[in-house]
């Protein structure tokens, strides 16, 4: 016995912060210098979005993320772990405009894109201090930007790079638009709602007399309806097909065309057709070959074609509508309805169908491409693959990239003034159409000499999804880069399947015909203790800094990795995370006692001590593969397990008496158990291991590799767990009930037949005779 060297009485929050400090001035701990022949492993770090405080949910993440990080390096490889912040967006400028009162499109450009850059610096650096006190080991001295001058080139460049194999098409047609942000959206950008709205039934004259029931949400597209469409089927329409009928407040006749797109179940069964209410609006203009009416633009008013509702917002208009239907007699009723409504996924708001030009990506024709890549990277868990196979299965248009904002990267175009050729630089520099001087002296195609730069921008999944490329060096390093590609890992959430997972396949498919990754880590999301989504209307945000300067970042971990199995989402309660410290407080207590024990040269095993190392054996090799794989919850839970209900109750207290008097079977085992569930916890809590590390052994746990199974412990041994568990749970029962205390003798027990090995430690503990 000696002075244990782990001093500190108690695991305290506090001793986090030391060891963040250690490891600040040791920038060496965590660096990716691979060594010749060690193999690689590079993570395509998700970037997260800086939007004022970090979701609770998001620490979790990327906590997890980092143990992979971790893990991967203590088997043996070297990690490439980059860190980035995605910048660019809309999100941004909305906040800009917010503050400032101001919209987007009434501010000088540069100005506003000077104003962006203001407000995101304070933003981003606050995620970056919680990803430190975390312990995230990425490579956060060199994060990425991609609102950087390079990134920027990177992404332009790949564009470029595909541009001249027509992979990118200009196209007018009707698309989602958002009002609020002003800006054609792609599918990926649109949520569902369900929302309260009003169903208004008018009554259409007809042209010979009579009149037809016609249920619709949108009354104030009634200036834009150019048909009606019943089922062929049926029979309540049949005479009326082909009729003409008159549209109310505005009087001009529609005809009523049998069409199968009618739902004969809802409203009345006749459905009128305007530019543009939803999809079926768009498909059936251009198979019908009607005339569209531009209703509404882009700002969400009125235009002068809906007459007298012309400057009013949407909703406003349709209220007026109903009041204006009702004073002229063709009101039927309006009724409550529920109704499934997409809303634009940045600014909530409803979307409207609008006309506009975009740049399109292809995508459509590269489907089953797409699938049989995605089929053959590896997914964990595998059953999220399904996510990716139903979003690409249900794309309806090509990708449009455009967008009509300003802090986003330029798309590098400029037009030819004279015969509109349209024109793209080489590769590799940062273009801003916009603002800098053409780099061209004359068209190529008419020989002109003037030039206009494309004002729009790329969609910010257009960033997003050259991640991967961008950190294993393409166009950099390209040897790094062909060693190094498919990346070894994309960790994200399942959130983002459709949006950052799908467009990285589909640029990493157009690049490079091959699947971007070896393995997709999908992890679920954070949710409060009820299993809802966190909002501020909710009330039910969790604020991370709270959570862990009261219980410290280990014991969020420890949480994050034991709640769920890989890819559910997971409840986030402070009771549990309060109950993950107690973990804690437990592996320091029976670390202290053990550092209290000199650590022998390895001494004559006892069965007992054989025991505990053959449980050791078998978590080692559990938790090495389950860490290959990716799996947290695996090791967590075992770890915890071994700790709390086998190692610190059963072998501890059974070789206390040896250990005493200096046995050196039990010092030596007990100190290889601890070194090996340091070891094997060190990717989960990396503090607490650490400092336990450092305390009793020396040297940092995050310079070590995982334990290896022993040699030479007999396998069998295991065979005794069950029974030791139940004998010495068995006598402090018997102890408890007849309200002895433990240290108290026990006569007339007998060890039985098959723990007859352990006979003498289990005696000794439980003071038999
Ligand atoms: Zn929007
Ligand atoms: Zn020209």
């Amino acid at each position: 016995m000696r002075e244990p060297r782990l001093s500190e009485k108690a695991w305290v929050v506090a001793i986090e912060e030391a060891i963040l400090d250690a490891w600040r001035t040791d920038p060496d701990l965590y660096r990716f210098a691979p060594e010749p022949g060690q193999p690689v492993f590079v993570i395509d770090t998700p970037p997260p979005y800086p939007s004022g405080s970090w979701h609770i949910g998001a620490v979790m993440a990327y906590s997890m993320i980092d143990m992979i990080a971790r893990a991967q390096r203590m088997l043996g490889r070297a990690v490439l772990f980059p860190f980035g912040l995605d910048r660019n967006g809309i999100n941004i400028e909305r906040t800009v405009e917010r503050k400032t009162g101001k919209p987007l499109h009434e501010w000088d450009r540069e100005a506003f894109i000077d104003a962006c850059r203001r407000e995101i610096e304070a933003i981003g650096q606050g995620l970056l201090d919680l990803a430190v006190r975390v312990g995230v080991s990425a490579d956060l001295e060199h994060t990425y930007l991609t609102d950087s001058d390079e990134y920027r080139a990177f992404s332009q460049a790949i564009f470029l790079e595909l541009w001249p194999r027509g992979l990118f098409y200009r196209g007018e047609r009707p698309n989602f638009w958002c009002p609020v942000c002003e800006t054609p959206l792609a599918e990926a950008d649109i949520v569902y709602e369900e929302r309260a709205s009003k169903l208004v039934w008018m009554r259409f004259p007809l042209a010979h007399g009579g009149q037809i029931l016609i249920a619709s949400t949108r009354p104030e597209l009634l200036a834009a309806c150019r048909a009606i469409i019943v089922h062929p089927d049926d029979e309540r329409f049949r005479r009326l097909q082909g009729v003409k009928a008159r549209v109310p407040l505005y009087g001009n006749e529609v005809p009523i065309v049998p069409h199968p797109a009618a739902r004969p179940e809802f409203g009345s069964g006749a459905a009128m057709i305007c530019s543009y209410g939803d999809m079926v609006d768009i498909q059936l203009f251009r198979e019908l070959r009607l005339e569209p009416v531009k209703a509404i633009d882009e700002r969400g008013r009125m235009t002068s074609a809906a007459e007298r509702y012309r400057g009013l917002p949407v909703e406003e208009a349709r209220t007026r509508a109903i009041a204006d239907l009702e004073s002229d007699g063709a009101l039927e009723r309006v009724e409550p309805i529920q109704h499934r409504a997409p809303l634009c996924h940045r600014s909530g708001t409803p979307i409207e169908f609008l006309s506009s030009e975009a740049w399109y990506l292809r995508q459509l024709e590269f489907r089953e491409d797409l699938k049989g890549l995605a089929a053959r990277m590896d997914f964990h868990p595998p059953r999220h693959r399904q996510l990716l196979f139903d979003w690409i299965d249900g794309l309806t248009i090509d990708w449009p990239i455009s967008r009509r904002r300003y802090y986003h990267t330029e798309i590098p175009l400029w037009y030819c003034k004279a015969c509109k050729e349209v024109l793209a630089p080489p590769p590799g520099k940062y273009y801003r159409p916009w603002k800098d001087p053409a780099p061209f002296d004359r068209c190529p195609t008419c020989g002109g000499r003037e030039f206009v730069g494309e004002d729009r921008v790329f969609d910010t999944w257009m960033d997003s999804s050259v991640s991967n490329l961008f950190v294993t060096g393409y166009r950099r390093d390209m040897r790094f880069f062909e060693a190094n590609f498919p990346t070894s890992l994309r960790p994200q959430g399942k959130d983002i399947v459709r949006t950052w997972l799908y467009y990285t396949i589909l640029k990493s498919y157009l690049v490079r015909a091959s699947p971007p990754f070896r393995r997709v880590f999908i992890h679920g999301l954070g949710l409060d203790a009820r299993g809802r989504a966190m909002h501020r209307t909710l009330g039910n945000i969790i604020e991370p800094w709270p959570l862990i300067k009261k219980y410290g970042a280990d014991a969020v971990r420890f949480f994050a990795a034991s709640e769920t199995n890989p890819g559910d989402d997971f409840r986030i309660s402070e009771a549990k995370i309060g109950g993950a410290g107690k973990f804690l407080t437990k592996l320091w207590n029976v670390a202290r006692f053990i550092s209290s024990f000199e650590e022998p040269p390895a001494g004559k095993l006892h069965p007992t001590d054989e025991w505990i190392l053959a449980e050791l054996n078998r978590l080692i090799e559990a938790c090495r593969g389950a860490y290959d794989e990716s799996n947290l919850f695996l090791p967590a839970t075992r770890c915890r397990d071994f700790l709390w209900n086998v190692f610190a109750p059963h072998y501890v207290e059974m070789v206390k008496g040896r250990a005493y008097e200096g046995d050196a079977g039990a010092t030596w085992a007990l100190h290889a158990c601890l070194r090996d569930l340091l070891r094997l916890l060190a990717p989960i809590v990396p503090c607490s291991t650490d400092k336990i590390w450092r305390s009793v052994y020396g040297g940092s746990v995050h310079r070590e590799r995982f334990p290896a199974p022993r040699d030479g412990i007999p396998a069998s041994r295991l065979e005794a767990t069950e029974a030791l568990v139940a004998f010495n749970s068995d006598v402090w029962k018997q102890k408890r009930d007849r309200g002895l205390s433990l240290k108290v003798e026990l006569p007339g027990v007998t060890v039985p037949e098959a723990l007859r090995p352990f006979e003498g430690d289990l005696r000794r503990m439980h003071h038999l005779v």
